[in-house]
């Protein structure tokens, strides 16, 4: 009988894969093999993950991101020997540039302040450069390259001709006034508008950078270099080039790639109780689709804490505590007192539910909360974010039949609405909001059907991660192969 993962003792700790990896070399041999056959990594694929770990050291991200793609490549390598040749799979890794550049600014207090600012254009087979830029204190290299790893697929899975990358900064824009996030937005373009374009790399928004970031920084572009190229970020105000429905577009996307999931089990969102962690934009509009399909938002929350609401989590409220007033979610239990409970650091997967939609940032769901919610009876979870489940966390949502959705899929709804705002940029149009969300839904349907049928075609009907991550392999692997070495 096949030992089950989970029974498996472990002899790193949860929620540890990233250094768990980076750990790999420093095993003996035995040992090394042994943690790959746990893993199920394919012996031809074994030194890849090994040059990978060996070549990127303390990125954790980064490694478990590949860790995870690589971890279901085995079946198509078995099936497909050729797609291993002239080491495509360690150039599918490496990233075809990494950009890394100083970004100073000046505070309200007149002091000088620097930031370090990040572009890593991860493959470009399928077209431009696409992805957004992230503003957070814990950004570093390895988090951008995990980032545009992801991206690459993720793309890949749109069918939109789009290649993968990611930036950011560990600039924090908390505490900081308009002023202050305008003149780093300024700074930060000064070095990366000679890095991108409408046919080079065309980044977008992800935490912390929203439709006032990305004003700023297309306003420093435009600036800089004389051109109204309106395709070279998307993302953008519906003032000056921005497509209806972008800023909806990931929150819903992820719910309609999960309906049409339920749907293979004849269920939907109809009178479910739903948990979707964060509250920035993902979250929001992830909560507003559900409510849409007749679901019911139970808690949302933010980095401090969490808040649940029997009656169902009040959207405007959010929107006005998020967006407005830029307060934090304990706000929500302080403004609306009745059946309202704010919980602070604890774990909001504690929280019973049908459907669970991780939607705040990479490793927020551990194993530990996967066995609460499976407890607790979850159904189908959805990753609205990049990466919030932990290997463990899968490990154990597919052990016990739940419906998984991979974020590569499954927020796929974001990038694909930056593919239409591009089209709408070439051809100087604009479409309605139902125009736009129609293409959205057809969109996150294909990706859907694609990756259960790639998942039936290899002999594992609803795992979804295999689907997406084989799905997008193929198609950036047939693109780079076409390409020659390159
Ligand atoms: N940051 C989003 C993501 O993770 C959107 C990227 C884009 O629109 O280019 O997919």
């Amino acid at each position: 009988m096949q030992q089950r993962l989970r029974d498996i003792p472990s002899p790193w700790p949860e929620n540890r894969c990233g250094e768990l990896l980076h750990s790999y070399e420093r095993l003996d041999r035995t040992k090394q093999s042994e943690f790959m056959t746990l893993h199920q990594i394919d012996e031809k694929l074994e030194p890849i993950i090994a040059d990978v770990l060996r070549r990127n050291p303390g990125e954790p991200e980064f490694h478990q991101a590949v860790y995870e793609v690589l971890e279901s490549l085995g079946r198509v390598i078995a099936k497909h020997p050729d797609y291993a040749d002239n080491a495509l799979i360690e150039r599918i890794c490496e990233p075809e540039r990494q950009i890394i550049f100083r970004v100073p600014w000046i505070d309200d207090a007149g002091k000088v302040q620097i930031n370090r600012g990040f572009r890593v254009q991860f493959n470009s087979a399928l077209g431009p450069y696409k992805g957004g830029i992230r503003f957070h204190p814990s950004v570093n290299v390895g988090i951008i390259k995990f980032l545009g790893f992801e991206q690459t697929f993720k793309n890949a899975l749109t069918g939109m001709p789009i290649g993968g990358g990611k930036g950011g900064s560990d600039f924090n824009p908390r505490d900081r006034s308009d002023r202050e996030i305008m003149r780093f937005c300024q700074s930060f373009m000064t070095e990366l508008h000679r890095h991108i374009g409408e046919y080079v790399d065309v980044p977008a928004g992800d935490i912390g950078v929203g439709g006032r970031e990305i004003g700023y920084m297309f306003g420093q572009f435009k600036r800089l270099t004389n051109r109204y190229e309106a395709g070279v970020l998307t993302g953008k105000g519906l003032s000056f080039g921005g497509s209806r429905a972008r800023k909806e577009a990931t929150g819903f996307g992820a719910v309609y790639f999960v309906e049409r999931m339920l749907g293979r089990r004849k269920t939907g969102f109809e009178g479910k109780r739903a948990v979707v962690s964060g509250s920035g934009n993902v979250a929001v509009y992830t909560m507003e689709k559900i409510r849409a399909f007749g679901g019911k938002v139970l808690a949302c929350s933010d980095s401090n804490g969490y808040v649940v609401d029997e009656g169902g989590i009040d959207l405007d409220l959010v929107k006005e505590i998020k967006e407005v007033r830029r307060q934090r979610i304990e706000e929500y239990a302080r403004l609306k007192r009745n059946g309202v409970r704010y919980v602070e650091n604890g774990s909001i997967w504690d929280v019973p539910c049908d459907v669970a939609m991780p939607s705040a940032t990479q490793n927020e769901l551990t194993g530990r909360d996967a066995g609460t919610l499976v407890r607790n009876g979850v159904i189908a979870v959805g990753e609205g974010a990049n990466m919030p489940s932990t290997p463990d966390a899968v490990r154990i949502f597919q052990e016990a039949g739940v419906l998984f959705a991979p974020g590569k899929a499954a927020n796929a709804g974001g990038v694909a609405t930056s593919a239409l705002e591009m089209q709408q940029n070439a051809s100087r149009d604009s479409w309605t909001f139902e125009q736009t969300e129609e293409r959205l839904a057809g969109i996150m349907h294909d990706i859907h059907d694609s990756c259960a049928e790639t998942a039936e075609e290899y002999g594992a009907p609803e795992n979804y991660v295999l689907g997406a991550n084989i799905t997008g392999f193929v198609r950036v692997a047939e693109a780079m192969r076409a390409l020659g070495v390159i």
